[in-house]
């Protein structure tokens, strides 16, 4: 696993040559193994010739296309970092991010170039903006790709330097640039392998974003060091992602839970054949049980499994292997896997390790820690001790079998007259309501200064005259007293980043 990133993933494309590597879900364009290893030699060349070197931080902007592989390898085979950025941020965000990354290059989309140029300008310190499509007075790919300069020989350190600078989804602050090293990105793949096979002949449907870790690792880099197809979407859309998982016979689904609950109460769900599917994955946030049973079972899917991971992971740590979906218990988000360690910690004395079973914070030490929040060493330290341990900030316990069950996050956690109360619980609880299509739930000081719950729902587009006081007592009818929903808000959508989290700060906002 001590290999770069992109020869750790294409190291064997070519002996897969004429299979489809990438197939464009809305033109049915492809792109084989033999062009992908081709295409991103090339383009590392042009992007030497070009002037990029080793070391230089590359923002690649694009939402999922087939060749944002192509890029994503090239850069790194010439020895830049990538950080990856959301195509739907704003100019301001995009500049904070190039700014605080010192990122020297943009490859990007025509239609999100003018973001590019904004924030570029605002950050300062750009040598280019490239296009991956075409754009008057920028260089393509395809431009770049007719370079006669010879392949750049790159020394990398796989031990310390820098594959790519993803920001954490900033879903508890300000994002921050997270280290991960070539080898913290191989080793992880290389620890997924056994748990989560891929093989020539699979299918996956790409759709959650790549440049998040879940969908680069998952529908990126997993899939095509394997040989398999991964079809592309650049957005999430129900129909289309149903009528592309029955036409491309898909057989990997890697989703996160707003998928879930999509499928699961979707009417145009049950008009696809995805008889296909062997396989449903979620991560990236709560997934409670319930949903994800009455979700395979309304559409005959496979057992709805978890991962568990975060951006400082590179970004896996437990995962439910792929042949036990059957044999898991519900709720877990899987095992640890190999060559990872993991203790769970007191909340209330952090030096005490929990008896199994109970919860408490989980941390993680292992070749995919990360080397650090870039130009962070105080936010580091607070992650990550002198021995190795990260801190998660998530709550959770383990059972006898090692199976692990995520409660939620510490930070997220509503303290009611000292009982602790995870709204994750709560949300999991009120998609049950069979008025209720989605919720959120947040600690809100009451004006005796108490904290407590407040459920924001979104009721069925069909009305159903849902009220507060149903909504309230359906949860008490179901809880212990501390943890009832105190206060209703009825809202039109949950707000949720790219990764399905919900965004919390907003509803605060809000209140
Ligand atoms: P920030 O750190 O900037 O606040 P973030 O933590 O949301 O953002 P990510 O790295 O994208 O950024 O997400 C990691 C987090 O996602 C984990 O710490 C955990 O809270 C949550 N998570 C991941 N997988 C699961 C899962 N299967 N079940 C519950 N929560 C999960
Ligand atoms: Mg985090």
């Amino acid at each position: 696993v001590d290999l770069p990133i992109h020869d750790a993933v294409l190291g064997h494309a070519t002996d897969h040559g004429d299979t489809p590597a990438l197939i464009d879900g809305a033109d049915g364009t492809t792109l084989t193994y033999a062009q992908l290893d081709l295409f991103h030699r090339r383009l590392a060349a042009a992007l030497t010739e070009a002037g990029l070197r080793k070391g230089d931080v590359l923002a690649l902007h694009s939402p999922n296309t087939i060749a944002y592989p192509t890029a994503f390898y090239a850069a790194t085979r010439a020895g830049a970092t990538v950080t990856t950025a959301h195509p739907l941020a704003t100019a301001d965000e995009l500049a904070k991010q190039l700014s605080d990354s010192g990122a020297r290059w943009i490859i990007t989309v025509s239609p999100l170039l003018d973001t590019a140029r904004a924030a570029a300008e605002r950050a300062g310190g750009i040598r280019e903006i490239l296009v991956c499509d075409s754009a008057p007075g920028h260089r393509s790919l395809v431009d770049l790709l007719a370079t006669t300069a010879p392949e750049p020989v790159v020394a990398i350190d796989p031990v310390s330097d820098l594959a790519v600078l993803p920001y954490s989804s900033g879903t508890t602050g300000v994002p921050k640039g997270v280290m991960l090293t070539h080898r913290s990105i191989a080793t992880n793949l290389a620890q997924l392998e056994p748990v989560m096979p891929a093989a020539p002949g699979d299918r996956v449907l790409a759709v959650l974003p790549f440049f998040h870790i879940y969908g680069l690792t998952a529908l990126m880099n997993a899939p095509l060091r394997r040989g398999a197809t991964v079809v592309v979407l650049p957005r999430f859309h129900l129909e289309a992602y149903l009528a592309a998982i029955e036409k491309h016979r898909i057989t990997h689904l890697y989703v996160a839970p707003p998928i879930v609950l999509a499928l699961a109460q979707h009417p145009a769900a049950e008009r696809y054949d995805l008889s296909s599917v062997r396989h449903v994955l979620s991560a990236a946030a709560p997934l409670d049980a319930r949903l994800a049973a009455a979700c395979s079972a309304r559409l005959g899917l496979p057992p709805v499994v978890q991962g568990y991971g975060m951006t400082e992971l590179s970004p896996c740590s437990h995962l439910v292997p792929l042949d036990q979906a059957v044999a898991a218990p519900p709720g877990t988000v899987g095992k640890l896997i190999a060559g990872t360690e993991m203790r769970i910690v007191s909340l209330d004395d952090p030096a005490r390790d929990v008896p199994v079973g109970e919860p408490g914070e989980v941390l993680i030490r292992g070749p995919q820690v990360m080397k650090g929040y870039l130009g962070r060493p105080d936010a580091t330290a607070a992650m990550i001790d002198a021995d190795g341990w990260l801190a998660t900030g998530d709550i959770a316990h383990c059972d006898a079998d090692g199976w692990l069950y995520v409660v939620d996050r510490v930070k997220e956690l509503i303290k009611y007259k000292g009982f602790q109360v995870a709204p994750a619980e709560l949300e999991a609880l009120l998609i049950t309501h069979p008025g209720i299509a989605d919720a959120a739930v947040i600690g809100h000081y009451d004006a005796d200064g108490n904290e407590v719950p407040h459920a924001f729902v979104v009721p069925h587009p069909t009305p159903t005259g849902l009220t507060e006081g149903e909504v309230m007592m359906y949860v008490a009818e179901r809880v212990a007293p501390y943890k009832r929903v105190r206060h209703v808000t009825f809202i039109d959508g949950v707000p949720r980043a790219a990764s399905g989290k919900i965004l919390r700060r907003e509803l605060r906002e809000r209140l």
